[in-house]
Parts: C-alpha cells; sequence; structure tokens
C-alpha cells in the first residue's frame, strides 16, 4: 500500500472547501445472485475480494477526510448488496464510517418524528410571474453566485437524478425540509445500508445497529412469487415478513421496501396486494419504481429478442396511479415521484441528491459531487483496488459543470420533489429567478397541463408526474 495519500482529483477544490461534507455513499458491489433487470455494478462475491475491497474503501475515506473536512450526517451503504459482506467486515467498514459522525447535531432519525408536519405553501397566482423579465443568468453577464451542487448518477433502486424513472402526483404536504435547497434535512443521523432479505442475520443487524446504523432498505421487489422469478429474486415472500420483524427487535428506526411494478404478468390485483403486505408490515418508507430495460442487461436482451413483453404504457400509467392512491390512503405521504414514507420517515440522504447537494462516494463505480467536479469511480473491483494501492484515486472520470448546467441540472432533480423547485432558493443560489431561466419549459409545460406555478414554487402536477422524465428533460436544454 502507498503510505502517502495521493494529491486529491482538484487541487483547487480541495483547497477552497471549508463547509465540510455532510453525506457519503459507499457502494459495496457484491451480490449473491445475480438480477436480469439490475445495471448496477456488481458482481458475485469470490474468495478474498471482499477484504481486498473493504481494505479500499477504509483507505479511500481516509484520504478523502485528508482532503475535505467531513462531519457526516448520513451514510448510504448501496450496491450490490453490502449485507453480502462477512459480518466482520460489514462491521468494520461501518464503524469507520459512523467514525466521521458530525455530533453537534440530532441524535438519530427519531428526533424528526416531532417535527412540524409542514407548513402547507401557497396554492397562490398559477401565473408565471416574472415570465417576462428577460432571462440573464448572471454567468453570461458577471455576478456570479454559485453554490454548491451537482447531480449524482446513482442507482434505480435508489433516486436516479441522472436516470429519473416513474413518474409520479402532486400532494401538498412538503415537510420544511423539502422546501428548499439548503439541506436542513440532514440536521439528524442517518446511516442507512441496503440489505436483501435473505441475508439480514442476528449477527449483521447486531453489529451494523452497534455501529450507529438507523435505517434498513430492503430489496422486497414483490410479494407474489411469480413475478420474484421473473425478476431473478431468490428471496420468498415470507423472507421479508421476517426480515422486517428482525429489524425491528434489533431497533431499526427506519425500514424501507423496494417494491417494483410494471412487471410482465402483473396485474393491478397482484400490485395491489403486494403494496397493502408492505404497509402491513408496519414499514415507514417504500420507493416504488417502474421496471425498467436497462440496455447490457439481461432483461434488456431477452426484451430485444422477444422473450420478454414490456406492458403497456397505460397498465403501467395506471399502476402507478393506484400506488399513489393506496398509499395516500393507508398515510404514507408521496414526497418524491418514486418514494412514499410515512410523515418524518422521508430518506434524508436522497434528499441530498435531489437537493443537488454536496456528497462524497467511495467504490467501485461510486459517483460523487463535491464544489462542482462531478466523478466516477471506475465500474471495476479489481481496478478499484489496484489504484487505490497504488496510491491512485480511482477515477474513472471527472467533470466540471458550468453554472448553466448545474442550474439546469438542479431544477430538473427538484422536479422530482413534491415540494417541486423552490422559487425564492433558486434564485438565491443561482442568481436569477427561475420562470425567467425555463421561461419557454415553463409556458410549454404549464399550457400542456403538466406544470403548475406558483408564487412560491414550480412542481409537477400529477399528469405531469405521469410523463416527468419528458417535463424534466426540457429543463435541461
Ligand atoms: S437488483 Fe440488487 S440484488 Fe439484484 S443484482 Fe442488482 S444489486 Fe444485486
Amino acid at each position: 500500500m502507498a503510505d502517502r495519500p495521493p494529491a486529491p482529483p482538484d487541487a483547487l477544490t480541495c483547497a477552497q472547501r471549508s463547509e465540510p461534507i455532510r453525506a457519503l455513499y459507499v457502494h459495496v458491489p457484491f451480490c449473491r445472485n445475480i438480477c436480469g433487470y439490475c445495471d448496477f455494478y456488481k458482481i458475485p462475491l469470490r474468495g478474498d475480494l471482499a477484504e481486498a475491497t473493504v481494505d479500499a474503501l477504509l483507505l479511500e475515506l481516509d484520504r478523502a477526510a485528508a482532503c475535505w473536512p467531513l462531519a457526516l450526517r448520513s451514510v448510504f451503504f448501496g450496491g450490490g448488496t453490502p449485507t453480502e459482506l462477512p459480518p466482520e467486515l460489514l462491521g468494520r467498514l461501518a464503524a469507520a464510517c459512523a467514525a466521521f459522525r458530525d455530533r453537534g447535531k440530532g441524535d438519530s432519525v427519531a428526533a424528526v418524528r416531532t417535527r412540524d408536519p409542514g407548513v402547507r405553501e401557497s396554492q397562490r397566482a398559477a401565473s408565471i410571474e416574472g415570465a417576462n423579465r428577460p432571462p440573464t443568468p448572471p454567468w453570461e453577464g458577471g455576478g456570479l453566485k454559485l453554490g454548491p451542487s451537482a447531480p449524482s448518477p446513482l442507482r434505480t433502486s435508489a433516486p436516479s437524478p441522472l436516470n429519473p424513472s416513474a413518474p409520479s402526483r402532486l400532494h401538498p404536504f412538503p415537510p420544511s425540509c423539502l422546501r428548499a435547497f439548503v439541506p436542513s434535512c440532514l440536521d439528524e443521523w442517518e446511516f442507512t445500508v441496503e440489505a436483501n432479505p435473505a441475508t439480514i442475520t442476528d449477527e449483521n443487524a447486531g453489529l451494523l445497529r452497534a455501529a450507529g446504523v438507523n435505517r434498513v432498505s430492503m430489496g422486497a421487489q414483490s410479494f407474489a412469487p411469480a413475478e420474484l422469478r421473473f425478476l431473478d429474486r431468490t428471496h420468498r415472500p415470507e423472507q421479508v415478513t421476517e426480515s422486517v420483524r428482525l429489524c425491528r427487535r434489533h431497533g431499526f428506526e427506519v425500514v424501507n421496501l423496494d417494491l417494483i411494478f410494471g412487471v410482465p404478468g402483473q396485474t393491478v390485483d397482484s400490485w395491489r396486494a403486494s403494496l397493502q403486505a408492505a404497509v402491513d408490515l408496519g414499514v415507514d418508507h417504500l420507493s416504488c419504481y417502474a421496471l425498467t430495460y436497462e440496455e447490457g442487461t439481461t432483461l434488456h436482451r431477452r426484451l430485444r429478442t422477444g422473450r420478454v413483453l414490456q406492458v403497456e404504457n397505460e397498465h403501467e400509467a395506471e399502476l402507478y396511479e393506484v400506488t399513489m392512491d393506496d398509499l395516500a390512503a393507508a398515510g404514507f405521504e408521496q414526497y418524491e415521484i418514486s418514494n412514499f414514507a410515512r410523515p418524518g420517515f422521508e430518506c434524508r440522504h436522497n434528499l441530498v441528491y435531489w437537493h443537488n447537494e454536496p456528497h462524497l462516494a467511495i467504490g467501485p463505480s461510486a459517483c460523487g459531487y463535491i464544489d462542482g467536479l462531478r466523478y466516477r469511480n471506475v465500474p471495476d473491483v479489481r481496478q478499484y483496488v489496484e489504484a487505490i494501492r497504488a496510491g491512485r484515486w480511482p477515477r474513472a472520470s471527472e467533470e466540471r459543470l458550468d453554472a448553466a448546467h448545474r442550474a439546469r441540472e438542479t431544477a430538473m432533480l427538484a422536479l422530482r420533489l413534491t415540494g417541486g423547485l423552490d422559487r425564492a432558493a433558486f434564485e438565491s443560489r443561482f442568481g436569477i429567478e427561475p420562470t425567467a431561466f425555463f421561461r419557454e419549459a415553463i409556458e410549454r409545460s404549464v399550457s400542456d397541463g403538466l406544470v403548475d406555478v406558483t408564487r412560491d414554487a414550480i412542481r409537477l402536477t400529477r399528469a405531469g408526474r405521469l410523463v416527468g422524465d419528458n417535463v424534466m428533460a426540457a429543463f435541461l436544454r
């Protein structure tokens, strides 16, 4: 191992940052079984690769901490399946990340339960206030105001800012942390670990709790055995139930389940049964994604060769509408296109991405964003370990976004949130009123009934959520 940390990827960035980094993503690329629809970087766990990878992750974390101040309020272990790691390694990794916790803030996710459920934003004035003002971005005429920012290509089983998937609907609840870009949502500590139902044991659950993990996100996907088989999932529905109970026994404060709709053969009834089963388990958060056919996946090949028939758009839209209605009736609030939570249980880490805030990401294929520099690590675990051992940063790519690009991506990401794009926050961050900057996209979307503009915010309407990708794409141009 090299004993001296390499130079940071961008020395200027490193030197300039005075605000600590609050959010950390850790990619653990191992899975017991590979699902045909999955396009995240993952490999089956073999030999001594787990230990070498965890050693490299710890080294990358130390190097990053030597470059940038870390005062973490959220950590997210994704993958892959982090709980595939041998318990001792998983516990060591979790404890090392938790050591960078900012202890000056609220102690746990539970603290948010007492929060004011939210001042409802006024639904005033559907007119586009300021639309006649010429859109003169400050970066084109001096007076540039640059806030922290940038997108993060994440996972589709978690939000994916650069790969937005399903549509969604407007629900006028916005809790305070959703109303502005300022990440007040990170006042409390949140440490999430993704898991597959069959991989949570008393041993690893105990180690994770001891290390400060308070949120488990589980890939349930469906409660219908035939749908699980189609998705190449190896767990049985009963194992989801057992794992949720195990998490509760160990005291995890928040449990999320991922579910997938639009699976060929899935009926409205079978989807509603899965939603109901998840609700009945008493989980706090549900992420509901439409099945996508990503290029390079086995599922995409099956589609191309006619071995799989994609569901009709109308059927998928119906399933999505059922999701919104049934979960609202069950007491869940939709706070993002694909995400539903009991009040106060929104995923704070993912809000960092949707608010386009800086975050550190480590591990093979991990995508991070610090002070306008977006990077992606090599999506190959052996190359990743080699680079770290050789004292290099394991970057596959780096991109510095200009202010206009950041403004557009910030708007696109904010539109995913039920609270929408906060006009005042955007203006204070980028120095231009968004209705002026996005005048064309807004005018078209408003006249199509897809976007609603109030005095405070720009939001997708329910109809807009059904074609959310198209609407958001217009804000990117
Ligand atoms: S969907 Fe999850 S469990 Fe399946 S291969 Fe992808 S990361 Fe692994």
